[in-house]
């Protein structure tokens, strides 16, 4: 009988999305639970954080941690993890390039906080009392919270990490490819791939996509629309129909869900390992398309402005998932300097 390793989950700055994720393996789980035993996990289990704390180092096989870094409290459980686990997976997008939460990125812990204890319409808030990562109360009991970070780091960013699985969440294809994986590391059939690895394809999503209209064809249009603007056709490429899809500038592996259910892809699997920034890379094909610019690979600030002026949300856009390890971050830091 093959060995039994043990698996444990941990969230850091998370929707909770990724628990879920491993959750609806569904029946599979029980194939999950043949080789591996859940030693901990917040959402599945009840478990306190003691628990982790006290384990032996590298104890557990394999740990997930999903979530960003936003506080003092992900950054000391993404160390506990690693110090814990012999093999440590960042898992979905918050943890592989900050996903959602990395979007907050533009800002910075003060401007946030003027915000949502101050300026939202629904905080009264007279005193402005912000959050404090210490406060004594009346009786002299000390309270603490932790540092809320003024950026939205990744996993690696903190910790060693030896593999990447992508997308918001991972989906279940993906899940089980994982699964499989794993069984047949445990049964002694394949070996792990080489640290580092991104669990996913070293493709594009268009390059896999049913609605590819093949490879080498122009594409052009006059202005690209937002799907909630239009009804799509559900045959044809998106990009075709002039709705942006960020297929052109996204890893493939994810099983194409969105595709399917006729929603454009918005690039949650991050670029493929050939492209330092999934949002300049995306920007460049759309300028192509738009025929702002005939080479896809360098734009001009003036092609840059004609394109971002016909977008709303040109960062949610393009960098939605991927800001944090974007060229763009140091853009922002620079400005802010
Ligand atoms: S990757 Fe998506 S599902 Fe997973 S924690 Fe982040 S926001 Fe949630
Ligand atoms: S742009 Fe979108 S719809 Fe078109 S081929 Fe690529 S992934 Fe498919
Ligand atoms: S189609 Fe795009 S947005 Fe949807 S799961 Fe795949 S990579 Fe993510």
């Amino acid at each position: 009988m093959a060995r039994k390793i043990s698996l444990a989950l941990k969230r850091g700055a998370s929707c909770v999305g990724c628990d879920i994720a491993v959750v609806n393996l569904s029946q599979k789980l029980f194939d999950l639970l043949e080789i591996a035993d859940i030693v901990f996990s917040p959402t599945l289990l009840d478990v306190k954080y003691d628990d982790l704390r006290k384990m032996p180092d590298k104890s557990i096989t394999i740990g997930l941690y999903h979530g960003a870094v936003r506080n003092s409290d992900n950054e000391e459980f993404a160390k506990i993890m690693r110090d814990k686990c012999q093999v440590l997976i960042a898992y979905g997008a918050c943890a592989h390039m900050g996903g959602i939460p990395g979007l907050a990125n533009v800002s910075n812990r003060e401007k946030i906080f003027q915000t949502v204890y101050k300026e939202t319409f629904s905080t009264d808030n007279p005193k402005c009392v912000f959050p404090q990562t210490e406060w004594v109360d009346d009786r002299g009991h000390k309270l603490t919270l932790p540092e809320f970070y003024d950026e939205v780091y990744t996993l690696d960013d903190v910790v060693d990490v030896d593999y990447y699985v992508p997308a918001c969440p991972p989906t279940h294809e993906m899940n089980m490819e994982i699964l499989n994986l794993i069984k047949d590391w445990v049964e002694g059939k394949r070996d792990l791939p080489p640290k580092g690895t991104v669990i996913a394809r070293e493709k594009t999503l268009c390059d896999e996509c049913p609605r590819n209209p093949g490879k080498g064809k122009k594409i052009t249009v006059e202005k690209l629309k937002y799907i909630s603007e239009v009804e799509p056709d559900p045959e044809k490429c998106f990009l075709e129909q002039g709705i942006l899809c960020l297929g052109p500038a996204t890893r493939a592996g994810c099983g194409a869900p969105c595709i399917e259910a006729n929603m454009p892809c918005r690039g949650c699997m991050g670029p493929t390992s050939f492209v330092m920034d999934q949002g300049g890379s995306m920007l460049s094909a759309i300028a192509s398309i738009l025929g702002i610019s005939e080479d896809e690979i360098e734009l001009s600030e003036e092609d840059i402005e004609k394109l971002v002026s016909q977008l709303k949300d040109p960062l949610g856009c393009f960098y939605r998932f991927s800001l944090p390890k974007s060229l763009l971050r140091k853009v922002v830091q620079d400005r802010e300097v």
